[in-house]
C-alpha cells in the first residue's frame, strides 16, 4: 500500500519532539493500523516523539507497545502533516487504542549531538572566513556531514574552525528553542544559513546556541553545548556545481574520559 493512501483522511500527528527533545517515552492513542503481510505494520499515532526522516536528520527507531503486542520501529516517515510509523512485529499484532512509545534514546542522542554540531559549524566556518556561508544540504547518519555553497576551504581554515567550535563546547552554552511568529522571524533570521529553505508557516521555530545568530530549524538538538563532546572536522569533500561536504565526527569529550 501506498504512503499517501495510509495517510489520507488521518489528522495531522502532533509533533512532540519540537516542544519536547528529551522526550523518550510517551503514552500515544493508535488510530490505524495497516499490516503489510504478516511480519510488519505501518501505525499512525495521535501524537509522536519519533522524528520522521527529514532536514538532513534520520529516522528515530524505538518501539511501540501495549498489552498483547510490540512492533520494533525501524523508520518514521513525515506525509502531509501525518507521522506513519513502519515496523516490524515483535509479539502479536498492533491494534487502535492505548500505547506506549519509546525511541532509542542512544542512538537520538548521538543525532541532536550530530545536528546541534552541524550549527556549530555553520558559525564557526563563517566566523573563520568572515563570510556569510550556505548550507546546501546535510545528513547526520553515517556518513555524517554538512554541506555548502562554494569551494572547499583549505587544512588551516578546516582546523581553525574545529579549534572555534571546540572552544566553545568547552565552557558549555545554552541551546534555545523558540517559536517566533513569521514576522519577527523574518526580520531575524534574514542571514541564517538555511533562510531560503524556509517553509511558509505562520510560526516559525528557531534555534539559537549561545553565541551564535538565531536559525530556523525543526530538528531536535541537545540543550547545552557541552552535551556535545568534542568535535572533529574529517575531511571536506569537493562536489560537482560549486559545492563541498565538511566530514565531522563527534566523540566524548577530553575532559569527561
Ligand atoms: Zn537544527
Amino acid at each position: 500500500m501506498q504512503l499517501a493512501e495510509i495517510a489520507a483522511g488521518q489528522t495531522e500527528t502532533e509533533l512532540v519532539y519540537l516542544r519536547e527533545m528529551d522526550s523518550r517515552k510517551l503514552e500515544v492513542k493508535v488510530l490505524k493500523v495497516v499490516p503489510e503481510k504478516r511480519t510488519h505494520a505501518y501505525l499512525i499515532l495521535d501524537r509522536t516523539i519519533f522524528h520522521p526522516k527529514g532536514g538532513g536528520q534520520p529516522s528515530d527507531r524505538g518501539i511501540i507497545r501495549a498489552p498483547g503486542y510490540e512492533v520494533v520501529v525501524k523508520k518514521a516517515i513525515y506525509h502531509n502533516g501525518v507521522v506513519v510509523h513502519w515496523g516490524k512485529l515483535n509479539l502479536g499484532a498492533p491494534s487502535e487504542g492505548d500505547a506506549t512509545c519509546e525511541i532509542d534514546w542512544e542512538y537520538r542522542h548521538l543525532v541532536m549531538r550530530r545536528h546541534t554540531s552541524a550549527h556549530l559549524l555553520d558559525h564557526c566556518l563563517a566566523e573563520v572566513t568572515s563570510r556569510r556561508v550556505e548550507t546546501t544540504e546535510s545528513w547526520l547518519d553515517d556518513p555524517c556531514y554538512v554541506g555548502y555553497a562554494g569551494s572547499p576551504p583549505d587544512a588551516q581554515t578546516l582546523r581553525k574552525t574545529e579549534d572555534l567550535a571546540n572552544r566553545m563546547i568547552e565552557p558549555g552554552g545554552e541551546v534555545k528553542i523558540e517559536f517566533l511568529k513569521r514576522e519577527v522571524a523574518r526580520r531575524l533570521l534574514q542571514n541564517a544559513p538555511n533562510y531560503e529553505r524556509l517553509p511558509d508557516l505562520p510560526e516559525i521555530r528557531t534555534v539559537t546556541i549561545k553565541g551564535c545568530k538565531p536559525i530556523p530549524c525543526g530538528g531536535t538538538h541537545v540543550s547545552d553545548l557541552a552535551e556535545i563532546g568534542k568535535i572533529s572536522v574529517v575531511r571536506a569533500e569537493q562536489m560537482p556545481n560549486e559545492s563541498f561536504r565538511l566530514h565531522f565526527s563527534v566523540g566524548a569529550s577530553a575532559s569527561s574520559t
